[in-house]
């Protein structure tokens, strides 16, 4: 770090400190050439990630949306003002945990569910009963097979099944071995 004195490009660090809320550290330095000394302060930096949209759509993440969808989902609920802010706090907190740098709108959507969850079952099922439709999630489903099964080496198309919310899966019917097995048993 250059000095801001005499501009000389080294300065030694004489003490370090960590601020009680542990994410700002204080550092004490001294110029080599001067003599003078000043601090600096580092801040963690925590970026939110950006959020991928049902559409593929890139878009910054806005708590103010965060907020909308929990007042929509509250509206007319006892449920109190601290308690909703908590939670979009609890969102977002959940969302700067999350090392990637970019999330689909989906699983903010499971956080939001499982605060709801927690503070009002009403608001609860009015946020799942319109996240749970998925109809936009399935008319892009629709699309990415279209476009795989018209470009099968596409290469990134297989990353964006990551996006999707956990499917669950028709069982391939169960005609193997077991039916084998009784038709080739013969109990007379
Ligand atoms: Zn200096």
């Amino acid at each position: 770090m250059h000095c801001p004195f005499c501009q000389h490009v080294d300065t030694r660090v004489i003490d370090s400190r960590v601020s009680d809320d542990g994410v700002t550290i204080r550092r004490r330095r001294e110029c080599e050439a001067c003599g003078e000394r000043f601090s600096t302060l580092e801040t963690i930096e925590l970026k939110l990630p950006v959020i991928i949209k049902g559409d593929g759509r890139r878009e910054q993440f806005d708590a103010r949306k965060l907020r909308v969808s929990f007042d929509r989902a509250l509206q007319k609920r006892p449920v109190a003002e601290e308690q909703i802010e908590a939670s979009v706090r609890a969102v977002v907190h959940q969302l700067r945990m999350t090392t990637e740098r970019e999330i689909a709108s989906l699983r903010v959507g499971e956080f939001v569910m499982a605060e709801l969850r927690r503070l009002d079952h009403v608001g609860y099922v009015r946020f799942a009963s319109v996240y749970r439709s998925f109809e936009d999630v399935a008319d892009f489903r629709d699309e990415l097979d279209r476009l795989e099964r018209e470009l099968p080496d596409e290469g990134q198309l297989p990353l964006l099944q990551d996006r999707m919310p956990a499917e669950k899966k028709t069982p391939e019917p169960q005609l193997g071995r077991s039916g084998q097995r009784s038709t080739g048993s013969k109990d007379k």
